[in-house]
């Protein structure tokens, strides 16, 4: 798309059509379209409201670089994956699996872990992750699944001179039963969100999509 002008740093405060408050000046537009991810309250928090919209927190970490020392190749999953993407809920034996999980390792469950491996660029590995809902979301990171996750990744990588560089945690919203959620709750505006822990994958074609509707 040409033309697209970026503006950081620049909450949008209000809108009433067509005049956009945003970062102390007043822009005019006579589409707005309300992306705010995990901020549900700035702007039209009544359209969320009812739509059962929940928070999702993960803890995530990235190693130091290896350099050309070591090489992952392709990205890696383990086992605990099986339980955490609906794809493979067709699988005979998932029940079976999910059972001794949940009888051997509990806090797995408790903690919503599933780990995964990958290695960017720079030859940093990139692991992940965990999953916790709602009023079980603190600002405070846990340790305690921190190593979880690293000590089931030693269950099936072999990595030499394993260096925790860095550790975050990130939160997304996700619709109970949807793949995202759309909303127009006053004249020009549409919501966008809910996108869940696939947003980085499905919102370009999602984009397309929710503009293709709006220009009918
Ligand atoms: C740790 C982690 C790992 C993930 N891994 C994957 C993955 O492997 N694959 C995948 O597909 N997805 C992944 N996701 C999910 C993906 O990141 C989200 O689904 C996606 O970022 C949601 O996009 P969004 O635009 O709805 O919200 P966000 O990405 O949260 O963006 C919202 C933006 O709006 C801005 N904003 C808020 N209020 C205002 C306002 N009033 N005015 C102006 N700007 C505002 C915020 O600053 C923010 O920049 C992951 C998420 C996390 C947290």
């Amino acid at each position: 798309m040409a033309g697209v002008q970026f503006e950081f740093g620049t909450a949008v405060a209000a809108y009433e059509r067509p005049r956009v408050v945003a970062g102390g000046r007043t822009w005019a537009a006579d589409r707005l379209l309300v992306c705010t991810g995990d901020d549900l309250q700035t702007l039209y928090p009544e359209a969320y409201v009812g739509a059962g919209l929940f928070r999702c927190k993960l803890q995530m970490m990235r190693t130091a670089s290896y350099g050309g020392r070591f090489r992952l190749g392709p990205m890696l999953a383990g086992g605990l994956t099986l339980r955490h993407y609906k794809n493979f809920q067709s699988c005979p034996t998932l029940a079976a699996v999910k059972e001794r999980v949940a009888r051997q390792n509990p806090e797995f469950d408790h903690y919503g872990v599933h780990v995964m491996a990958s290695q960017n660029g720079q030859g940093e590995l990139v692991l992940g992750d965990s999953h916790e809902y709602d009023a079980d979301i603190e600002p405070f990171d846990k340790p305690e699944i921190d190593a979880l996750i690293l000590d089931y990744l030693r269950t099936f990588l072999n990595v030499p001179e394993l260096q925790i560089a860095a550790r975050w945690h990130g939160i997304y919203v996700k619709h109970p039963r949807d793949a995202y959620f759309v909303a127009q709750p006053a004249p020009g505006v549409t919501a966008v969100t809910g996108v869940g822990g696939a947003g980085m994958t499905l919102s370009f074609g999602l984009a397309e999509h929710v503009l293709r509707s709006i220009e009918g």
